[in-house]
């Protein structure tokens, strides 16, 4: 991971962190969507960033998505991962974000939010721990804290999780029973 302000920084960024919000092409994905003749759609997901989610959402980090698309299958993917908060088909995200915190009565700093496109600086700059995956468009860096070390559907996002994790003193008590030593 390639942190922006000292690592330091970004720690007590993350330490701070209640909701977790993701685009999705791209963050969640490589970006590449097979278009099927009937009008369906396929993407791929990556399972390690399901388990960083999951153990997220156990540690009590509320995760959701923001796609400036609209399909099928991010609907299902949210599903699968018991994600209650998914906004779709808006390119101009802010409102919907805005949204967000107020029904939580959040503030900024209390959102971590991951993307890879100019859609979402609007937000970047909003939150206290804005992230850019490694293959971001390089004007979406520029307004990021950490720039993560994998690409998007290849474990931007469990990078995320973990760190996240890490920062609230929570990972060992998560991650333990797997690794046998919790
Ligand atoms: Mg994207």
């Amino acid at each position: 991971m390639r942190y922006r302000p000292s690592p330091e920084e970004v720690t007590e960024r993350a330490a701070r962190i209640r909701v977790l919000l993701l685009d999705v092409d791209g963050v969640l994905t490589d970006g590449g969507i097979l278009l099927h003749p009937d009008g369906e759609e396929s993407k791929v997901f990556n399972v390690r960033d399901g388990l960083g989610i999951r153990l997220l959402q156990r540690a009590g980090i509320e995760v959701g998505f923001i796609s400036g698309r609209s399909s099928r299958v991010v609907a299902r993917r949210a599903e699968d991962l018991g994600i209650g908060l998914v906004v779709q088909g808006t390119l101009y995200k802010l409102p919907a974000y805005e949204e967000i915190i107020a029904k939580r009565g959040l503030t900024d700093r209390d959102v971590a939010y991951v993307g890879d496109d100019i859609v979402d600086i609007p937000i970047l700059r909003r939150v206290g721990l804005a992230v850019a995956t490694a293959g971001a468009v390089p004007a979406v860096a520029s307004y990021c804290h950490v720039i993560t070390d994998r690409d998007g559907g290849r474990g931007a996002v469990r990078e995320v999780c973990e760190l996240i994790l890490q920062a609230q003193g929570r990972w060992e008590e998560m991650a333990g029973p797997f690794l046998g030593t919790g």
